[in-house]
Parts: structure tokens; C-alpha cells; sequence
């Protein structure tokens, strides 16, 4: 499996290439974006993984440039943590995913996996869905029992990850990095908050509960019916 990468940020893209490679892939890394089109034109990859921001030809442009030559690869970008605005727009313009900066390696490689399973044809499924609850990417948006629920841009960042990774118990940890862009630190119960929160709002007036505590080990979103 052939994995592009275009990343300017040179510490980002040597981590990204040297862990793919370790992973077992194929790795072209390109740190600009007219080389990053290039690769992708007159080479064939299962996967692009893009920068938002690069010099020359941005993560958008090479996306664009991909798909007009009728390559159906899928591709994820790397977006900035509030940059809402990119996520969207990536997606509108036929992204199969995005991930956040800075992330987890572990998160990238299943969101890497996922995609390469799912072969880039189908288009991918904005919508994210517990029991009745819907999370709506694209319009950011979401639903219980067909009501509307109003979530901080935190918040909304916090029950992505647990509905993307549902079942899974999420670590505190991994949490912390995903949303918070920050390193654990015991001494804080910002997540607790937010998890309480977020409960608040998608659990307490609902049945069945859907985010659930594990002792000691972190949180998960399941549905046991
Ligand atoms: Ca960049």
C-alpha cells in the first residue's frame, strides 16, 4: 500500500513518514504543494494525506487537482484545531477525512486503516449515529430523539471523537490531545467537566444512556440497548 504525504511542517512529516513506513507502507513525503500535485498526478497512491496549509498549491488545490484528473484515492487532511471553516470545506470538496493537529500516531493509522478499507469509493458519510443520536459533520449539527442540542465547539469536538471511535474506551489522555491540544496533566478535571457537560445535554432527558464511565480508565459512547 502507497501512502502520499504532503506536509511543510518538517517535523510533522518526518514523524508521519517514519511511522507509516514502520507500519508497513509505502511512503512518498512531499513539503510542497506544487511537488505534493506532482506526486499525486504521476503516481499511484491509495491514500493522500494533506496539509491544509502549504506554500505554494494549499491542501485544497491539490485535492482539487486530484480529483479533476479522475483519481479516486482517498484523502485525509491535516487541519488546524479550530479551523472549522477548512474542515467543511474539505469535506465539501470530496475529502473522505480529516484529522486534527496535533494528533495521536495511534488515531491517524485507524483512521488510515479505515480508509484503505474502504477503497475511496464510496463518498463518505457525514453523519455519525448512537442509538438516536446524530452528529452531523458538515452542517455541525446535532440531534437526539430528532431535537436539537447545542454544543460548544469543544463539546462538539469531544462527542466526534466518541462517536467516531464508539465502543472504544477512550483514555483521558488520548482525550486531552485530541480536543484539548494538551498533554495530560492529573492535576486538571477540564475533562471531567466537559464530559459531565456534554452528558448533560445528550444523556440526561434520554434513554438509553449512551456515555458511560470506566473506572479508572476513561470514557466510552455505547449503546447497550
Ligand atoms: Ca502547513
Amino acid at each position: 500500500m502507497k501512502i502520499l504525504i504532503v506536509e511543510d511542517e518538517q517535523k510533522t512529516g518526518d514523524y508521519l513518514k517514519q511511522g507509516l513506513t514502520e507500519a508497513g507502507f509505502q511512503v512518498d513525503l512531499a513539503r510542497e504543494g506544487v511537488d505534493g500535485l506532482h506526486f499525486a498526478l504521476t503516481e499511484n497512491y491509495d491514500l493522500a494525506i494533506l496539509d491544509v496549509m502549504l506554500p505554494g498549491i494549499d491542501g485544497f488545490g491539490i485535492l482539487a487537482g486530484i480529483r479533476r484528473a479522475g483519481k479516486d484515492m482517498p484523502i485525509m487532511f491535516l487541519t488546524a484545531r479550530d479551523a472549522v471553516d477548512d474542515r467543511v470545506k474539505g469535506l465539501e470538496l470530496g475529502a473522505d477525512d480529516y484529522l486534527l493537529k496535533p494528533f495521536a500516531f495511534s488515531e491517524l493509522l485507524a483512521r488510515v486503516r479505515t480508509l484503505l478499507r474502504r477503497g475511496g469509493k464510496a463518498p463518505s458519510d457525514p453523519f455519525f449515529r448512537a442509538a438516536d443520536l446524530e452528529l452531523d459533520l458538515l452542517r455541525r449539527r446535532v440531534t437526539r430523539a430528532g431535537q436539537r442540542i447545542d454544543l460548544t465547539a469543544k463539546e462538539f469536538a469531544l462527542l466526534e471523537l466518541m462517536l467516531r471511535r464508539q465502543g472504544e474506551v477512550l483514555p483521558r489522555s488520548l482525550i486531552a490531545s485530541q480536543v484539548w491540544d494538551m498533554n495530560f496533566d492529573s492535576d486538571t478535571n477540564v475533562i471531567e467537566v466537559a464530559v459531565r457537560r456534554l452528558r448533560a445535554k445528550v444523556d440526561d432527558a434520554f434513554s438509553p444512556k449512551l456515555i458511560h464511565t470506566v473506572r479508572g480508565m476513561g470514557y466510552v459512547l455505547e449503546c447497550h440497548d
